[in-house]
């Protein structure tokens, strides 16, 4: 049994694992469940580095609530004031303008402010413009009058099942046309004369790649528009930095969830610029390792669990969980990302399988304590101990619905005898054969047990005096007939001796005797029969 349930343990985790393994690649619940425990891992990551150094070459230059009331505009802003900000800028000496939006058509129908802004993007000569990617819709281009002049990139963030930022394309292709849009910071990238090619290797098979997110919207330089626009910051600050012109503004649904809290869209794309800077993106570790891993520790967890170590269980458990939040942290720091879920959930399933086989185990062994207990061995009937404990439960019950019982007592006649001439064994048999008589002579819900030797107590519901005379009389029949039947001759005329007592409370009254006085006078009744049976010159008991 243990055996068994051993093996069953083991097969059932390794099953569930694997299923859990290949379940939650497409899942959306264990994906929920799983992203939140990866995040713990970006939010540790950046508390515990120093800031990145590409930092510092971005500005930004914010699109603020702040800037809309000192400049006396509502969002949209007018394209004019996008020339303004370009021409500051420019005279600033800014390396690479990026402006984090989509200018599609015209602006009020008209050409005028388009070509404005057109003429400050051509006149500065290095200006990256948003263009958005519509799932549904075709590509919302960038205003033609504003593509002769500037370069551009997709805006688009993938967003995870729980709404949350956590990994870009390095290029899209049109939805229509299959020509190949690069991002918004890989134009950045291009337009401030770093090679394009150090990234080629970023592309991963799916063209993904997971943003490694490095700062938070704390971490950025970023001035306001006004200030910019009314003259109050110095050319150091902007000269040779990438300027990202940019929504930070709450009001004007700008702000995305990352694994490092709310930023501004502006942010995430200068996260992305940063890891290129960096040289730094998420690699997956490969799931089979991950498998391989979590399966290892929940089996060793299981084996120990099983063995009943409990204590070295509990202690390898905590162990299992400490090591693997510290080896994820170690390998996120170097930019291995592992689904930290998966590792968890070896140990966790072990625990939760092996003590559910505990428990089972315990279960079976408690059944066949139980079973020890209230059966007699040798005979398969119910002990004396356990008939005395049916008795004293059911006597109220007879009490209350005027229900007589009665205690029936045998005992086998010269039973010394048989195993003194034909031995012990074929006394066993002769037990075996008067417990089978007996148990075939009551009816089901009868309560046979086995006093001890050749003694057997009986309890017959419903039967009273009348009854239980009757039944002495069948019995003793039955034993007889049983006997007779017998191959060896020395046994043929084996009989029994029955005594009886019977408690009727609707005769009796229903507090005239116990459950004890019952069975003593049932005990004295079967001396009586024993007596008045027994052969001349026969010793006494
Ligand atoms: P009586 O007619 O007065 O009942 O005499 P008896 O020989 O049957 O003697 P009694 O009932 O007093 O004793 C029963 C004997 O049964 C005593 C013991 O040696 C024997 N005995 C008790 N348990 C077992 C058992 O499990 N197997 C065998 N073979 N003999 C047992
Ligand atoms: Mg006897």
């Amino acid at each position: 049994m243990k055996k068994y349930l051993t093996a069953f343990s083991l097969v059932l985790f390794s099953i569930v694992l694997w299923f859990l393994n290949g379940y939650s690649e497409q899942s959306l619940i264990l994906k929920r469940i799983s992203a939140p425990l990866q995040d713990v891992l970006f939010k540790v990551r950046y508390v515990s580095e120093s800031r990145p150094e590409s930092l510092n070459q971005i500005v930004v230059i914010a699109v603020d609530d702040e800037s809309s009331f000192r400049l006396g505009v509502r969002w949209p802003w007018p394209r004019t004031i996008f020339a303004s900000i370009i021409d500051e800028l420019a005279r600033k000496k800014a390396k690479v303008i990026g402006l984090n939006f989509s200018f599609t058509g015209l602006e009020g129908g008209k050409e005028d402010t388009t070509l404005a802004l057109a003429d400050s993007i051509r006149n500065h000569g290095h200006v990256v413009v948003g263009s958005t990617l519509d799932k549904d819709r075709p590509l919302r281009p960038v205003s033609l009058l504003l593509r002769a002049g500037a370069h551009y990139g997709y805006l688009e963030k993938i967003v995870d099942e729980d709404f949350l930022i956590r990994r870009s394309y390095l290029s899209r292709s049109y939805i229509q046309r299959a020509v190949e849009e690069p991002s918004f910071p890989l134009s950045i990238w291009k337009e401030a004369g770093q090679d394009p090619a150090a990234l080629s290797d970023w592309k991963r098979k799916d063209g993904s790649y997971v943003i490694n997110y490095l700062a938070n919207d704390s971490d950025l330089k970023v001035i306001p528009a006004w200030k910019l626009l009314e003259g109050h910051i110095s050319e150091s600050q902007i000269s040779g930095k990438i300027a990202l012109v940019g929504i930070t503004s709450s009001l004007m649904s700008e702000k995305h969830q990352t694994p490092l809290g709310l930023m501004s869209g502006v942010a995430v794309h200068a996260n992305e610029y940063i890891s290129f800077g960096e040289s730094r993106r998420l690699h997956l570790a490969p799931r089979s390792i991950t498998f391989g891993v979590s399966w290892i520790l929940g089996m060793m967890l299981l084996v120990l669990l099983r063995a009943r170590r409990f204590w070295l269980a509990g202690l390898g458990f905590l162990g299992c969980y400490f090591l693997i939040f510290l080896g994820a942290q170690f390998l996120f720091a170097r930019d291995i990302s592992l689904p930290l879920f998966l590792w968890l959930m070896g140990p966790t399933l072990a625990l939760a399988i092996g003590t559910f086989a505990n428990f089972m185990h315990l279960l079976f062994e408690n059944k066949g304590l139980e079973n020890r207990v209230i059966h007699d061995k040798m005979t398969g009937l119910y002990t004396y101990d356990y008939l005395r404990l049916r008795l004293d439960d059911e006597w109220k019950r007879c009490q209350k619905t005027m229900v007589p019982v009665s205690v029936v007592m045998t005992d086998l006649d010269r039973f010394k005898k048989i195993n003194d001439t034909l031995g012990h064994e074929v006394g066993n048999q002769m037990i075996l054969r008067a417990s089978a008589v007996i148990k075939e002579s009551v009816r089901g819900y009868d309560v046979v047990s086995r006093y001890g030797g050749d003694e057997f107590v009986i309890l017959l519901w419903h039967a009273n005096a009348q009854e239980a005379e009757a039944y002495r009389l069948r019995l003793r029949k039955m034993y007889e007939d049983m006997a007779k039947k017998l191959d060896e001759v020395r046994l043929q005329d084996s009989s029994i001796s029955i005594g009886f007592a019977s408690f009727d409370p609707k005769s009796d009254g229903e507090n005239s005797q116990t459950p004890q006085q019952l069975i003593e006078l049932a005990d004295k009744n079967l001396f009586e029969d024993k007596e008045s049976r027994r052969k001349p010159g026969e010793p006494k008991r």
